[in-house]
């Protein structure tokens, strides 16, 4: 393989692949909290799959400031944070924080309409 070969090889391969995650005009992939954040920073909202990323490693820093639970505070019944906090405890959400997080969930995809976003 000539040098000329190797440079059109390494051209090739950056054109295939998405921008750098970090710098200007970088493009996070979707479906991480990067994304999510690139979605946020562009004044767009996340698409379901980042949002769902970004939920998660959201609850993973959450999870690694865990304090013993009989510290964890009460649980704010019917609102989507009473939700979280259910799951957090790795239980069953009461039905009003199952209507809080619907409702949220449904606040969010008429947003998302709203916008003319349609992902
Ligand atoms: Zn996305
Ligand atoms: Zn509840």
């Amino acid at each position: 393989m000539t040098d000329d070969d190797l440079d059109q090889l390494i051209r090739d391969l950056k054109l295939g692949q998405p921008r750098a995650v970090r710098g200007p005009g970088a493009r996070a992939a979707c479906g991480t909290a990067s994304g999510y954040r690139r979605h946020r920073a562009n004044g767009e909202s996340p698409c379901a799959a980042c949002h769902q990323a970004n939920t998660e490693t959201q609850r993973e820093h959450y999870h690694q400031g865990v304090k013993a639970p009989e510290r964890l505070k009460q649980i704010a019944h019917g609102t989507l944070k009473g939700y979280k906090q259910h799951r957090y405890r790795k239980e069953q959400a009461c039905t009003m924080c199952l209507e809080a997080a619907r409702a949220d969930s449904a606040a969010r995809a008429r947003t998302r309409r709203a916008k003319g976003n349609t992902q």
